[in-house]
C-alpha cells in the first residue's frame, strides 16, 4: 500500500542515560542515535524526499503498486527527523535542494554515520549533466535517475537494493534407522540454520522426499529394511531426484567399500564420527551447489518464477498437504489481456517488460508462502496455501486493480495493461486435475465476460 504522508510524529524520547540499551542519545550533529527499529514492513519502507507534492504523490503511488510503503517527505529537515524514528530500507531523493547545492549530500553522510549498515540512496534529478551525477556518486548514491523517472527501471533497482541476501534455509533429509543419531544430526544442522526432516524407516522415504523437497539427503549405509546403497539407487531412478546430492554417513572406513557406495549414486561419504562443524560445512557446500544447479532447471529465464512443470508439481503437493492438514488452498490462473496487441503495437521487448512487471507485482503483493509460476507465454499461476476461494478472489482482485494502475513505459509512450484471472480452490474441487481445469474454465469465463476481472469457480 502506498502511504503518501509523513510517518507518524512520535513523542521525543525520554531522557535516559547514554548507556541504556534501546534508548536514544543526542549527538553533536543533532541526530539521534541508538536503537532505531527497522520499519515494521521490513525491507519495504521507502523514504521519498520530494518538494513537489504532486510529483511525490504520483511517484509514491507508482512505487506503491509494487508493494513498497512510500513515505513522502517534503525536505531534508523532515528526512533528518524521520530517520531518527524509522530506518527506511532505501532513501530516494533529488540531488539539488534549495537548502544548498551540497545539502543533500551532507544530510546523507550524517545519516550514514547513524547506522552501522548504511541505507542505500537513489537520486532523482532533472539534471543529467556530469556535475550533478558526480555529486550523487560522491554522496554515495547507489543509482541515478533523470526525470521523468522510468518507474520500471527504478523498481528494478529498488528490488535489487531491498532483496535480502538471506537465502531460504537449506533443507536436509536425514535417513537413519537409529532415531537418536538422526536427532543428533538434526540438531547440529538446525543450529547451523538449516531445516531438517528425519526418516527412520527407509521404506517410508517416498512421501517426505516429495513433500519436503530436500536440497540434500544424508543417508545411513546399514539399515535393517534395505541398505543405503539400494535406497540411493531407488531415489536416483526417479527423474525428479536425479540432481539431489546423497551423502552417506557410516562407520565404514574401507575406501573400496566407500567408492562402491558412491558408484550406486552417492555423492560423498562421511564418517559417522565427523565433527559437527565439518558436517555442517560439508552439507552446506553441497546443498548450495545443488540448489544453484536446480534453480536453472525449475525457473523461467525471463521472470525468474517457477516454470510450468514445477508449478504443476507444486499444485499436486499443495493439494496433498491441504487434504492431510484439512485446510483449504486456492489456485489462480492469470492471463494478460490483449497481450498480442501489446506486442504488435510496442514490440516484443516491451511485451517482455510487461511480463516482468506483472511477475514483480505478484512477488511483492503475495505472501512468502504463496507459490508463483509462469505457466506459459503470458500466463501465470499462483498457489495460495491455507486460503479459500473467496479470500483468494479478494487478494487477486486487489492485485488486478493495482496492476491495472501500473504505468508501463516505452521510449515513446505510456500505457496500462490488465489481466484476467480464474480461481478454484480445495476442497470445492477435490484434486489437482479438477482444480486446474476449474481455474482454467473460470479464466475463460473472465475473458468471455469482458476481461480485467477475477472469476471464482463455484463447483457448479
Ligand atoms: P486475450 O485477452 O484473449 O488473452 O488476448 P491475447 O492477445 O493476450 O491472447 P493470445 O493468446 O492471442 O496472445 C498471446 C500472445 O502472447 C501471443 C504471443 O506472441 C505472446 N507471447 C507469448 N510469450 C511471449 C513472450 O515470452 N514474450 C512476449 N513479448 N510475447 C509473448
Ligand atoms: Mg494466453
Ligand atoms: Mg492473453
Amino acid at each position: 500500500m502506498a502511504v503518501v504522508d509523513e510517518p507518524e510524529p512520535t513523542p521525543s524520547p525520554e531522557p535516559a542515560p547514554a548507556s541504556a540499551p534501546g534508548h536514544a542519545t543526542e549527538t553533536e550533529t543533532g541526530l539521534v542515535v541508538g536503537h532505531i527499529p527497522l520499519a515494521s514492513q521490513e525491507s519495504r519502507c521507502i523514504f521519498l524526499v520530494e518538494q513537489d507534492p504532486f510529483q511525490a504523490r504520483d511517484l509514491a503511488l507508482q512505487i506503491g503498486h509494487f508493494g513498497y510503503a512510500v513515505h513522502a517527505l517534503p525536505d531534508l529537515a523532515s528526512l533528518k527527523q524521520a530517520v531518527c524514528h524509522t530506518r527506511p530500507s532505501v532513501i530516494i531523493m533529488d540531488v539539488v535542494f534549495p537548502e544548498g547545492n551540497l545539502a543533500g549530500a551532507e544530510v546523507i553522510s550524517e545519516i550514514r554515520q547513524l547506522y552501522a549498515m548504511p541505507i542505500p540512496v537513489m537520486f532523482i534529478s532533472s539534471r543529467g549533466d556530469i556535475q550533478a551525477r558526480l555529486q550523487a556518486v560522491r554522496a554515495g548514491g547507489s543509482a541515478y535517475f533523470t526525470r521523468p523517472v522510468n518507474v520500471s527501471a527504478l523498481i528494478d533497482q529498488l528490488d535489487r537494493l531491498t532483496t535480502s541476501e538471506q537465502p531460504e534455509p537449506y533443507r536436509v533429509l536425514i535417513i537413519d534407522d537409529d532415531a537418536d543419531i538422526a536427532i543428533f544430526y538434526e540438531q547440529v544442522l538446525q543450529q547451523a540454520g538449516m531445516r531438517t526432516a528425519a526418516v527412520n524407516d527407509p521404506l517410508q522415504v517416498m512421501q517426505p522426499l516429495f513433500e519436503f523437497r530436500p536440497d540434500l539427503i544424508l543417508m545411513d549405509v546399514y539399515m535393517p529394511e534395505c541398505t543405503g546403497l539400494e535406497l540411493a539407487s531407488v531415489i536416483r531412478q526417479q527423474e525428479a531426484y536425479v540432481g539431489v546430492p546423497i551423502v552417506f554417513l557410516s562407520m565404514e572406513t574401507n575406501r573400496d567399500k566407500q567408492l562402491k557406495a558412491m558408484h550406486r549414486g552417492g555423492d560423498d561419504f562421511l564418517n559417522k564420527d565427523i565433527l559437527p562443524n565439518h558436517l555442517v560445512s560439508a552439507v552446506e557446500s553441497r546443498a548450495r551447489r545443488s540448489r544453484a544447479l536446480r534453480s536453472s532447471m525449475i525457473r523461467d529465464g525471463l521472470t525468474g518464477l517457477l516454470n510450468h512443470t514445477t508449478i504443476k508439481e507444486h499444485l499436486y503437493r499443495e493439494v496433498l498437504q491441504a487434504r492431510r492438514r484439512n485446510v483449504p488452498m486456492a489456485f489462480a490462473m492469470i492471463d494478460i489481456d490483449w497481450f498480442k496487441s501489446i506486442n504488435d503495437t510496442y514490440g516484443h521487448i516491451t511485451g517482455d517488460r510487461v511480463l516482468k512487471s506483472l511477475s514483480r507485482v505478484l512477488q511483492q503483493r503475495l505472501r512468502k508462502t504463496d507459490v508463483i509460476g509462469r505457466y506459459g507465454g503470458e500466463e501465470f499461476a499462483v498457489m495460495l496455501p491455507d486460503t479459500n476461494g473467496q479470500k483468494a478472489t479478494q487478494v487477486m482482485d486487489e492485485i488486478r486493480s493495482g496492476f491495472a494502475q501500473v504505468r508501463q513505459y516505452t521510449e515513446a509512450a505510456e500505457f496500462h495493461v490488465t489481466f484476467s484471472c480464474g480461481i478454484a480452490d480445495f476442497p470445492t474441487y477435490e484434486d489437482a486435475i479438477r482444480i486446474n481445469k476449474a481455474a482454467d474454465d473460470a479464466l475463460y469465463e473472465a475473458k468471455r465476460t469482458g476481461r480485467n476481472r477475477v472469476v471464482l469457480a463455484t463447483g457448479g
